[in-house]
């Protein structure tokens, strides 16, 4: 089975930055991570080929440091790397982010029978590039899966939601948003790291070996910008009151009677 797996590399979540002038997620020099849920797609992906034999392929559209994330996952076990990069693509929403990622897909050789992508991402969390790329593609897509069986042609499927589990059939070529199972990000070991970073090449792809116009990439060929960016209000606010038990007391009755909900009691007691 030729399986493809999208992944993306997220800024660590402690170290994101803003640049509030053009109101996007700041990249360079920060440190950065693969999106974990996309460490499970490819966990999921590499479970599949131990199953079903075939390779798989990790793709990824980001500036140039984003190689070290496909690097990784080469010594995690994948067969070969795509990395889609070009100043072109700076700036790009989430359609203009699929239109180039299924461009790059459809050109792959062999043809993927099953293209894996996380359910979400840490940083801009939208859901949206999975869904994308298989409308793009004009491919079946089920998103959430947590299990996969392959039966022929076609995939057993399993995804949870509300406290249901749904089991589905789909057939391939056919493409999935995968969530968390069973199945961890494994550990890498430091032979196989210096094995990727030092031996296997990288396919680089840009805009112009993709055949796309520069109107339908980046911020030209994003069909939504980011207008304000904000940090929503905090719901509650924690006190932590310490002291003798006394004090404590004194303290809480202050404060109820300030907030006024003891004087309610009282009246209606
Ligand atoms: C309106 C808008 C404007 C934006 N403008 C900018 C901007 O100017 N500059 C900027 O840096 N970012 C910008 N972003 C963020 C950028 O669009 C997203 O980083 C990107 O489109 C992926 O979206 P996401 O992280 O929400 O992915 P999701 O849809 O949450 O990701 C789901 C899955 O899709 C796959 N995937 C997602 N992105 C990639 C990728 N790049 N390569 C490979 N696989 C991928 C992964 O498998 C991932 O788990 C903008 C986002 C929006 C909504």
């Amino acid at each position: 089975m030729e399986i493809a797996v999208c992944v993306k590399q997220v800024p660590d979540v402690p170290s994101i930055r803003i640049d509030r002038k053009r109101m996007t997620v700041i990249r360079e020099g920060v440190e950065s991570i693969i999106n974990p849920m996309d460490q499970i797609a490819l966990e999921t992906a590499l479970d599949l080929r131990s199953r079903e034999g075939g390779q798989v392929t990790v793709i990824t559209m980001g500036p140039k440091q984003s190689e070290e994330a496909l690097r990784e996952c080469l010594a995690a076990g994948a067969d070969r790397a795509v990395l889609l990069s070009d100043p072109a693509f700076a700036g790009a929403d989430t359609l203009a982010t699929s239109r180039v990622l299924a461009k790059a897909l459809s050109r792959l050789r062999p043809l993927p029978d099953l293209i894996l992508c996380g359910v979400h991402t840490t940083d801009s969390d939208t859901g949206h590039v999975g869904p994308q790329i298989a409308e793009e593609l004009r491919l079946p897509q089920v998103c959430g899966v947590h299990e996969i069986h392959a039966e022929g042609q076609s995939l057993v499927l399993k995804k949870a939601h509300g406290g249901v589990v749904d089991t589905i059939r789909v057939v391939l070529p056919a493409l999935l948003t995968i969530n968390k199972g069973s199945l961890e990000s494994r550990h890498l070991r430091l032979g196989s790291l210096e094995k990727a970073f030092s031996g296997v090449g990288i396919t680089r792809w840009d805009r112009g070996d993709l055949g796309l116009r520069a109107g339908e990439v980046g911020l030209e060929g994003s069909a939504t910008h980011v207008w304000r960016l904000r940090n929503p209000p905090p719901k509650r606010n924690g006190v932590i009151i310490t002291g003798s038990p006394q004090r404590l007391v004194e303290h809480l009755l202050h404060k109820l009677e300030e907030l006024t909900l003891l004087e309610e009691e009282r009246g209606n007691g």
